[in-house]
């Protein structure tokens, strides 16, 4: 099959597969433990916090392990609540995942109040809506770094400025960010970041919160492990499979060319063949790996089991809505009529995407989409 739904999830590259499996079998000691063989997971722990650490641009103090983006966005979250006593409001957008809108839910739920800011039609944040929706008792402001369903990239370096300036603690979700573009948090003043193993190629079930040096938060979890931040026995198989996927991704530039190519090639044949489809922000900064198209007035449930049948596997919005029929949060807020929204698929490109797959889907659409447009392909021919 061909699979272009990378943002859901990726591949376990096989390095990362091979790095793992000693530790699922005779390396099992707890990391914790003071005999010899501990040492060894240790320092599988060490080198792993090393390679995340390198691919963020910190240090690799400032790197907590968790059990992937969801928990890092709730420890961020929460953690910044309860450092921040008495304050009670939040800021965010309206397009994150989720796993940071759904929290906001709850928490509304529970007295807090949540400012979401808007983003226009190409999926772009206004940075002058921030600085009026910052409050004296504002305590986080949550900004997605690159968003999973259409690409779009938010402007954080330039948000995280304004919330240090006015003395706000500033997270991003940076789960799709990663290993996508390139990235220096010591040049960007972020407080909090979140990342997962299973974007980048590493295995589900592992993920990253950064902490920024001198910050801290009380933890969801309470224990030992991680310096107090972040309890729980680590999951070092993942851990180390999470370090080495991170390791893949040195060569970051010229993979964004390679996937930005692919993309261009994937857009170019779809527009080709029917004009009217639209490619949702387009004229917007947004990763090389990520194409988000309306094809008209089409179904896209049904458009998405026909490429299923032909061997393309892709998506409908983000995998995590999927299931739900809810149309996309994302394309309606930045405008898209409910039948434009329920007529786009995501195609999300990865590291193991080629031209091939590429031209497999350009070679398949054109009678899918004929039959759904009921055209006869005779006719159109
Ligand atoms: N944030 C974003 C932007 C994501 O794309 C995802 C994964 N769909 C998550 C958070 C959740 O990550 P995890 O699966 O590691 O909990």
């Amino acid at each position: 099959v061909v699979y272009l739904d990378n943002n859901a999830t990726t591949a376990l590259a096989p390095e990362a597969l091979d790095a793992m499996l000693p530790y699922l079998s005779g390396l099992y000691a707890n990391p914790s433990s003071a005999y010899g063989p501990a040492a060894t997971a240790k320092k599988g722990v060490a080198e792993a916090r090393a390679a995340v650490a390198a691919l963020l641009g910190c240090s690799p103090a400032e790197i907590v392990f968790t059990s992937g983006a969801t928990e890092s966005n709730h420890a961020a979250i929460l953690g910044a609540l309860s450092a921040a006593s008495g304050k009670r409001h939040l800021i965010t957008s309206q397009v994150e995942h989720p796993s940071v809108l759904l929290m906001c839910r709850h928490l509304e739920r529970l007295g807090m109040e949540v400012s979401y800011l808007p983003v226009d039609s190409e999926g772009r944040l206004d940075l002058a809506t921030l600085p009026s929706a910052i409050r004296p008792d504002t305590a986080l402001i949550s900004l997605l770094w690159a968003n999973n369903e259409t690409g779009a990239i938010f402007p954080i370096p330039e948000a995280a400025a304004i919330a240090r300036s006015r003395g706000v603690l500033f997270h991003t979700d940076a789960t799709q960010a990663m290993g996508k573009i390139p990235m220096d948090l010591r040049q960007v003043p972020v407080d909090l970041l979140s990342c997962s193993a299973h974007k980048i190629h590493g295995p589900k079930g592992v993920g990253a919160l950064y902490v920024r040096k001198g910050l801290t938060l009380p933890p969801l979890f309470h224990g030992h492990q991680e310096r107090g931040r972040r309890g729980g026995t680590e999951n070092v198989p993942a851990i180390v499979g999470f370090g080495v996927a991170a390791r893949l991704h040195d060569e970051l530039e010229r993979e964004m060319r390679r996937l930005a190519a692919l993309r261009d090639r994937l857009e170019r044949g779809i527009l080709a063949f029917m004009p009217c489809a639209q490619v949702h922000a387009q004229d917007t900064p947004r990763l090389p790996n990520t194409s988000n198209i309306g094809f008209a007035t089409l179904d896209g449930e049904e458009l998405l089991h026909r490429l299923e049948q032909a061997g393309v596997l892709a998506s409908a919005g983000a995998a995590c809505a999927a299931g739900g029929h809810e149309p996309s949060h994302v394309l309606t807020a930045m405008g898209l009529s409910k039948t434009s929204v329920l007529a786009s698929l995501r195609f999300s490109l990865g590291r193991y995407s080629r031209a091939e797959d590429v031209d497999h889907l350009l070679r398949v659409l054109p009678s899918i989409l004929l039959k759904l447009m009921d055209v006869p392909e005779i006719i159109a021919r």
